[in-house]
């Protein structure tokens, strides 16, 4: 399994978490990044276990400061190319965040994606059809809807366009995404736990990615092995993980 999103940089227990994640049969984790410091803690993690943590950077809603938006979009231009994502980018309509500048910021982001050819990490909280006409208007040709759990019209629009979403261990208890999950062929699914992230009330380490294939099984009725290698293969393929 791989666990497509987790926050590896907030970890302060960050050996023996990923030491667990192997033991329980996790073979890779995208690390993302948002904003300077945790970019360029990604990199730094991804460089001591190559092979096992593939970094993304990025420049998350909620970390937007007017003031620093342009060294951080030069950080990551200048090291996207290091990267198999650009991510966590994306929207948030309940941050404090101004909306203009999420979506300028949002823009050039995506104009880099577009440039270096890399695929993008989206989050999308009150934004869904935002964000989602912002990624097909920039031709983005490979994203991910980060724990969607947003409109079924866009669901329905952003899978015609080919696009993934992420399954997160949310889908014990959220309707929303539990919907989205059922609705999504496993073919377009990639499973994460946004780790630390806390799910009523325990916080998530990328070993969890376990439970999240769980749940997904459950809800479409499928076999554990069946889930987990077609989530893993669309994983190496989305990320283009076997060329490095
Ligand atoms: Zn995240």
């Amino acid at each position: 399994m791989i666990d497509t999103h987790a926050h590896l940089a907030e970890l302060k227990d960050l050996s023996q978490s990923l030491e667990e994640a192997r033991a329980n049969g996790v073979e890779g984790i995208i690390a993302v990044g948002s904003e300077m410091e945790s970019n360029m803690r990604t990199l730094e993690i991804s460089g001591a276990y190559q092979k096992f943590v593939y970094p993304a950077i990025g420049y998350h809603p909620l970390e937007i400061v007017e003031e620093e938006v342009e060294k951080n979009l030069l950080f990551i231009r200048t090291h996207v190319n290091e990267c198999v994502a650009l991510g966590e980018i994306g929207l948030d309509y309940r941050a404090k965040v101004r909306k203009e500048i999420q979506h300028q910021v949002f823009g050039e982001l995506l104009e880099i994606a577009g440039e270096f050819d890399k695929p993008v990490i989206v989050h999308c909280r009150f934004s869904h059809r935002q964000a989602f006409n912002m990624v097909s208007e920039k031709r983005i040709r490979r994203a991910v809807f980060h724990w969607y759990s947003g409109p079924v019209d866009v669901l329905n629009e952003l899978l015609e366009r080919g696009y993934f979403i992420s399954a997160t261990p949310a889908l014990r208890y959220s309707p929303p995404h539990q919907e989205a999950i059922k609705r999504t062929p496993l073919e377009r699914i990639l499973l994460e736990t946004d780790s630390p992230v806390s799910y009523q009330g325990t916080e998530s380490r990328p070993k969890d990615v376990r439970m999240t294939m769980e749940y997904v099984r459950v809800l479409k009725g499928l076999d554990p092995e069946r889930v987990t290698q077609q989530t893993t293969i669309s994983a190496y393929q989305f990320f283009r993980l076997s060329s490095i």
